[in-house]
């Protein structure tokens, strides 16, 4: 049978030409070749694996003997509390006495003992409850450390290396300074030391109109690539109604930082534009009035800014009482003298502060007393008055006095300063609007 078959396959090849026999060698070596190769591939697989295995998870940790030791380590946060010492967080933590004595016995402990309330420890803790490692984090920068050694520990303070960019931002106002603000990326803090800055020029609450506009370069500060702290505002500009403003950060001979504007003036006034906080104004300044309880024409000398029962009333610069007693329609009235030419008066108040009593001196932004309806008055509300020589002004239109502007020693590095940054904003501001 199988002789017949090879017979027949013998004849059939034969009965073939030899051209033909000579394709079906080359069909044959190409399927061997193809075989072989896919061979090849599946054995290329098969080593991958075998490397996968190979590189165990074990195999990639360092052959340390102190690793095991490490390996069962915790590493446990505590925050200072009032009357706490090192010892006594220590304690706290689990470490053993024994431990801590040696710890505190080490040179440079006296790095350890000033640690102060609401700062954080952060304690590296063996399986044999004893301080592997702890840092006491003073600020994002800063801290002291502390390594088990052989003997005892290493205590040491370190400081890490910052690194400041400075960033620009354009915003237009189209809802309000804040909301715009962050839609723009603009961090909380930044955008309170701009309320901050022109808050003594500009009224927030009620100036602030659709395409005012502000730019500011402020700094951020980063430690190992990672963004720590918004830092300060180095320049600002605020357009409000046409109106230009520009806030120049300088740091004083003294040490101190200061807003100035490019001429040197100080952007913060001796009196604050407003005596309450988030209020709104009910009634301006208005010589030609009808009053309201009164029905006939009586002058409003002042301001009205309603705000509930109690909120506080603060000083809008710094002085002396002259009243606080009550005075006919004024209800409760405090009247505070602050230079010869300068007074303002706070009515209708439902009450005085403790502190607030004739012939005391008072800072800007004292809480005097508290918003109430005392005298002739038809709600909550605060009647401010300002007084130059005697005579009234508008408080929201008078001009105020600017503090002290910048001091004859620092003035000639402040306009080399002023003028180089004021150009640096001026560049940032043609890109953004190129781009
Ligand atoms: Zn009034």
């Amino acid at each position: 049978m199988l002789r017949k078959i090879l017979k027949q396959i013998k004849l059939t090849f034969s009965n073939y030409p030899k051209r033909h026999f000579y394709y079906l060698t080359v069909g044959i070596l190409f399927i061997v070749f193809l075989s072989l190769f896919s061979n090849q591939e599946l054995d290329s697989t098969v080593s991958k694996e075998d490397l996968l295995t190979e590189i165990s998870i074990d195999k990639l940790l360092p052959k340390d003997e102190n690793f095991i030791e490490r390996n069962f380590t915790q590493v446990k946060q505590s925050e200072i509390k009032r009357n706490d010492s090192l010892f006594s967080i220590l304690k706290r933590l689990g470490v053993e006495e024994e431990n801590i004595v040696s710890l505190v016995n080490s040179n440079n402990s006296n790095l350890l003992a000033q640690i102060k309330i609401g700062k954080k420890l952060e304690v590296e803790i063996n399986e044999l409850n004893e301080v592997v490692s702890l840092n006491y984090i003073k600020d994002f920068k800063s801290g002291v450390r502390a390594k088990k050694q052989v003997d005892g520990y290493k205590i040491e303070e370190y400081e890490l290396q910052t690194e400041k960019f400075k960033v620009f931002k354009k915003i237009t106002i189209t809802n309000s300074l804040y909301i715009d603000g962050l839609k723009r990326g603009l961090p909380d803090s930044v955008i309170m030391d701009l309320v901050y800055i022109f808050g003594w020029d500009i009224d927030f609450v009620h100036d602030i109109r659709p395409g005012d506009s502000y730019s500011l370069i402020y700094e951020e500060v980063f430690v190992n690539g990672e963004k720590k702290l918004n830092g300060d505002i180095l320049i600002a500009e605020f357009i409000n109604q046409q109106t230009e403003y520009v806030a120049i950060r300088y740091k004083l001979k003294n040490g101190i930082s200061e807003y100035f504007s490019p001429e040197g003036r100080n952007v913060k006034k001796t009196f604050l534009r407003s005596p309450v906080k988030f209020s709104y104004i009910s009634s301006k300044y208005n010589l030609n009035r009808r009053h309201p309880i009164l029905h006939q024409i009586r002058a409003h000398t002042g301001v009205d800014y309603v705000a509930s029962k109690g909120t506080p009333v603060r000083a809008t610069g710094d002085g002396t009482v002259v009243y606080a007693d009550k005075k006919g329609g004024y209800g409760n009235l405090i009247e505070i003298k602050h230079t010869e030419d300068y007074s303002t008066r706070y009515a209708h108040l439902d009450r005085f502060h403790p502190k607030t009593k004739i012939g005391k001196k008072i800072k800007q932004s004292d809480t005097i007393g508290f918003v109430g309806k005392t005298g002739t008055a038809t709600g909550d509300h605060l009647h401010y008055e300002f007084r130059v020589n005697g005579k009234h002004a508008n408080p929201l239109t008078v001009r105020l006095p600017n503090a002290r502007p910048i001091n004859a020693s620092d003035k000639k590095s402040y306009d080399l300063h002023a003028k180089k940054i004021l150009s640096d904003l001026k560049n940032y501001q043609h890109l953004s609007f190129n781009i």
